[in-house]
This record gives C-alpha cells, structure tokens and sequence, in this order.
C-alpha cells in the first residue's frame, strides 16, 4: 500500500478529448446530468441488491437502498449520496478515469475521422458521468467500497487535465458526489429545478429518491412486476399518471421476456382515441426506458407511427443507458425492441377479438383508423395486422362487422379470390348492379366503406394467399350464371347489339361485350386491372389532381334484360329513340360506377327520352 495519500493523474486521452467537447458544448440540455448520475447511483443500488443476497455476512447493518440528493444555491453546491456499491481505488480510475464504452469510443473516432463538429456528441451519444462537467466547476467524489480492502477516498477533478485520488476517513460505503456548480449554472442548486427534472426523469426509478429530505419520486416500476403482484387499479393509476389521461384503459398489455432481449413493458390502449374529435396527430405515447431510467418520453422510431394511440412503457436491460433521442432510430436494437413489441400488440388485440368480440368492435370503431393506417403502410406487420380488420359484407346485416378469417371460412370450394367493393355507404352498393352477379352464385363481397379503405385494399394484394380483387373489375371469372328463367337475346343477337353499342358510343366506352354477371341490371361499367379506383379518382379530383383522362370502361350488358332485349329490337331502324337510351344505359353504368364526371349532360338526352315515353 502507498504512503503517499493524494495521486495526481492525468485523464486517459480520450476522456480529454471528451471533456474538452462537453465543457465547450453548446449543448442546451444540460440537466441530463441529474439523470445520468442518479441512473449511476440507481445501478450501484441494484447491484448492491444482487449482492446482498449471495453475501450475507458482509451487509449486516444496513442503510436504506435510497437516493439522497440535497441542494445548497448559497454554496451552488448539489450533493447526490447513495449507500450502494461504491467504488475501490482501481475502479474509480478505471471508471472515472479511462472510457470503455464502445458507443462514444466510436464516436470520438469518427471526429477523429473528420466527421461533424463536437456540438452534439452528448446529446447523440450520451457520455455518463462525465455530462456533469457541463454544470460542474469541480466535481468531488467521496466512495467506500463494499469490498474488504476497499479504502476510503476522495476522487476530484475539474474536468480539465487530471484528477486527484486522495483518502477520506470516515466515508460510508457507496458514493457521495459533491458538485460545485458553475456561477453561470447555479440555478441547479434550486431545489424547485431539480425537483421538476427528477420528476420528469427518474420517477419510475425503483429506489426512493429524496430531496432535500423529501422524497420525490412515487411511482413504482410497476411493469417489472409480476402480472399477480398488480391490481386492475393499479394499473389503471399507472395508466392514468403515463399517460396523462383521464380515461380508463380499454385493453392493457403487460409483456416480459429474458430473450433474445431482456424487455419488460406494459403497455395501454387508451378508451379514447383524441385523433377522431380533430385533435391533430397524436404524439407517440410509449416511453422508453433503460433499467427504470427514462431514455425518451416519446420516442419516434420505437413503435411505427400507426401505433401512437398505444400508451406506456417499454424498459430493456439491453439498451445503452446513454443512447439518445437522436441515436435512437438508427439503433438496430430499438428496432428490433418495436418489432417484438409491435408483434405483441397484434396478437393481444387479435386474442381480445376472439374473447370478447362486442368489446372488440367497440374498440375497432374507435380505432380502426389506425389499424388500417398500418395495413396501408406497414410493410412488416400488414399480414399480420390484417387478421384485425372488420369491414360489412354482402353476407352480414347493416352494421354488423365481420373479419377476413370469417369471410374466408364462409368462401366456396375452389374460390381463389376475395371480393370487395368500396364505396361511400351500403345502399350505394346494393343499389347498384355489382352485387347481384355475386350473390346469384352465393359469393361475399366485402364492403368497403371509408376513403382510407381505398389505401388499404391499394395495399393489400392478398388475404391467406387468396387475391383481393374488386367486383367492379372486368378481370374476373365468376363462371357459368346461374340458370334464368327468362327469354334471352341470341348470339347472333347480342353479337350485333354489342357493334351497333360501341358504333353508338364511339371513344367513350373501351368495348362493349355481353357476360353472365348480371342478373337484374341490364348493364354495368367494368373497369380494366390497374385503373385508379372510382373513389381514388374522386379524392384526386378534390384534392384538385389530375386524375388521369374520363375513366375507360367496359360496358357489360344482360342478354336477358328486357331493356336490352326491347333496344335489340330498334337498333336497326335507325330510330332516333335508340341512340339516345344507348348513352343513358352507359351513363346509367357510370353513375353507378361512381365514375360519372359530367352529369348534367345527361339532362337534354332525359328530356328527349320521357317526351318520347309519353
Ligand atoms: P455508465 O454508467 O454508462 O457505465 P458512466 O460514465 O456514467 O457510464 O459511469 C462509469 C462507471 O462508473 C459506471 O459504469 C460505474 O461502474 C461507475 N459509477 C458511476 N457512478 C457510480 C456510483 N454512484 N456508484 C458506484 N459506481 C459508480
């Protein structure tokens, strides 16, 4: 043992280059110091916790596992005392004194590379202990090991070239760090500001923190618990302080798992959903946490964005405690730490669905906007987020939703594809001649009723590995129609009609055929694969786009209709009454497509035909 009690040392390098960038920081969020430390302080607990129950004998008289921190502005002095491990000679010039961590020795060799300016290594990287140098004029660090041979001392520094170990009798064990503000960051050592950073920072933080002799933190980390140690009310509360809500949580998600990542999260979604009464875009809602040390309220690249009306927390033993805001969507681990997360909710919701299927709807009507938010733009998760959506079909009562699981297990033998048609209600649907061609052969049409639908079934190729196609599109195969009773026009008939049509109607329909579809109506305008959708093509036109040229159709007619087989009649005598009902007939099909642009063109043609009619 040396003789001499005061050792002056000079910093590590790196650690001088790295004070060198804190202290001359532009950086304007200084008071993560007060988390870094108490972070610091936090582990030393935990540790000390682990310990304790392997060696017994060494901790017989023990001092509470808490977080004291006390102010002095006259002196602009902060004081943070904890009882945990506390730090031998070695390790305070190991831990103190040299930089191990990977993330900002990487980042000190990309400045050495020539990359950016210093200004935001700490808030990019996050640099531990050392952000106190930020505030700190001189910073004291009295520790006593819980080791056998550990000596009681004193580490000191400025921040500037070196430090000084030197001995301290009488230390406790664990650590007490005495920070001499700078005169320009004295308001620190206003218990009012430190108060709000510790609440902003460190209330889930497992250990009692007091200031000042008052303790400041209340809430537990409840989602590191087990799921019997907690109350419904208790998550409630839990929800309730988070989120900051008044509400009470529809559906709550308490997950840990050890691996690939250790993660403990608990998450809420809300009752409400503030998007749907015009509140704007919701703030993502999910904080993140390194080992109940809050890295991010709100973070951005954690959930995907569709996920923002969940509410709550996700903790991971795995993060680095300094990743930061800025870091953080470059992270694979956070990455990785969303995806687990994400896959989770799914699947809760899609249980809860099966459990509780009036609950679901509930929540669905609230929420589904987001669900098919995901759906249009979440590559990695679409197949699976599909399995929540509800929608009417042609098979269910107005009102009453149903699921692609549902569609799909009521589909018939052999059908490939999955049918829907979107449009702005259900009676628009029914009213018009789409359906009927559908329900003849005992077929399901989904009914899609919202304008984000469009984005969704734009998105969606396919459902369990069948096509999703529209049954306005003229690519379909819908086999023989059933048997009519009726009379039908001949081959030779209709084959004449459809010439003498297209004759008629010139450039405004793309051909005109006769088909099996329909049942009632006597023609309907199919639209060839890869054209915008007719809702597509109205939101385009009011969001004042160029949607393209007049729609090109396909005009189906019904062999078996009596208008038809009445005009199949006229054709011939080039009476002046058939052309006029050959362009209503197209324009018919076109309003029903939802693909008429200029109506009141139609209203001199009207006019002629009821003169004639009377
Ligand atoms: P990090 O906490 O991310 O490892 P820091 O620079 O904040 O980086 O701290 C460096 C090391 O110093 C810690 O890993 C820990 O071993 C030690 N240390 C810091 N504060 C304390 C403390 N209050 N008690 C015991 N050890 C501490």
């Amino acid at each position: 043992m040396s003789t001499e009690t005061t050792h002056h040392q000079p910093f590590q390098a790196e650690v001088r280059q790295l004070l060198d960038i804190v202290i001359n920081s532009l950086y304007t969020d200084r008071d993560i110091f007060v988390r870094e430390l108490v972070s610091n302080a936090a582990d030393s607990l935990e540790k000390l916790r682990h310990l304790r129950l392997t060696e017994t004998d060494l901790f017989q008289v023990e001092r509470e596992p808490q977080i004291e921190i006390t102010t002095d502005s006259e002196a602009k002095t902060i004081t943070i005392v904890d009882y945990g491990i506390g730090m031998t000679r070695e390790e305070l010039v190991q831990n103190l004194g040299t930089i191990a961590h990977s993330g900002t020795k990487a980042f000190l060799q990309n400045l050495e590379a020539g990359a950016s300016a210093a200004g935001n290594v700490i808030g990019r990287f996050g640099v531990g202990f050392y952000s106190v140098f930020m505030v700190a004029e001189k910073v004291s660090v009295f520790t006593h090991s819980w080791r056998e041979d550990g000596e009681h001392l004193c580490w000191t520094s400025d921040g500037r070239g070196g430090y000084t170990i030197e001995e301290a009798p009488g230390q406790a064990r664990g650590c007490r760090m005495v920070i001499q503000l700078k005169e320009e960051h004295a308001e620190f050592a206003a218990a009012g500001r430190l108060k709000t950073i510790l609440e902003r920072y460190s209330n889930f933080v497992p250990f009692p923190i007091l200031l000042d002799g008052e303790r400041v933190n209340n809430v537990e980390a409840l989602w590191l618990k087990q799921k019997s140690e907690v109350n419904d009310e208790q998550y409630t509360e839990f929800y309730k302080f988070i989120a900051h809500a008044w509400d009470e949580p529809r559906y709550r998600l308490h997950f840990s798992a050890d691996a690939p990542l250790v993660i403990n999260a608990l998450l809420f979604v809300p009752r409400e959903n503030p998007e749907r009464y015009g509140m704007g875009q919701t703030e993502p809602g999910v904080a993140l946490y390194c080992r109940r040390v809050l890295i991010d309220p709100k973070p951005r690249g954690l959930l995907p964005e569709w996920l923002r009306f969940v509410k709550g927390v996700i903790d991971s033993d795995d993060l680095p405690l300094n990743i930061s805001r800025e870091s953080m969507q470059d992270s694979a681990l956070v990455q990785k730490l969303g995806d687990v997360l994400t896959k989770r909710l799914i699947k809760m919701l899609e249980t809860e669905s099966k459990g509780d299927a009036e609950k679901y709807q509930e929540f669905y009507k609230a929420f589904s906007r987001f669900l098919k938010e995901g759906v249009a733009v979440d590559d990695r998760h679409r197949d699976a987020l599909c399995k929540l959506l509800r929608f009417e079909s042609s098979m269910t009562e107005p009102g009453v939703l149903t699921g692609f699981d549902e569609y799909l297990s009521r589909a018939k033998e052999g059908q490939k594809e999955i049918y829907y048609l979107t449009a702005t209600s259900r009676a628009a649907i029914e009213a018009g001649p789409y359906v009927e061609a559908f329900k003849a052969r005992g077929l399901e049409v989904i009914f899609f009723l919202e304008p984000i639908d469009e984005y969704v079934v734009s998105s969606l190729t396919e459902v369990g590995e069948k096509r999703l196609v529209a049954a306005s599109s003229d690519a379909l195969d819908l086999g023989d129609a059933p048997p009519s009773e009726g009379e039908s026009l001949s081959e030779a008939q209709t084959a004449s009609l459809c010439e003498w049509l297209k004759e008629t109607l010139g450039d405004s329909v793309e051909s005109v055929r006769a088909g099996t579809r329909l049942v009632s109506s006597p023609a309907v305008a199919l639209q060839p694969d890869g054209q915008l959708s007719p809702q597509m093509r109205a939101m385009m036109k009011a969001m004042s786009q160029d949607a393209g040229n007049a729609a090109r159709v396909i005009l189906e007619i019904n062999p078996r209709h009596t208008l038809i087989r009445k005009l199949a009649l006229r054709e011939k005598g080039g009476d002046e009454l058939a052309p006029l009902v050959a362009e209503q007939l197209r324009d018919n099909a076109l309003i029903a497509a939802g693909l008429l642009d200029t109506p009141t063109a139609m209203l001199a043609r009207m006019e002629k035909v009821l003169a004639a009619a009377l």
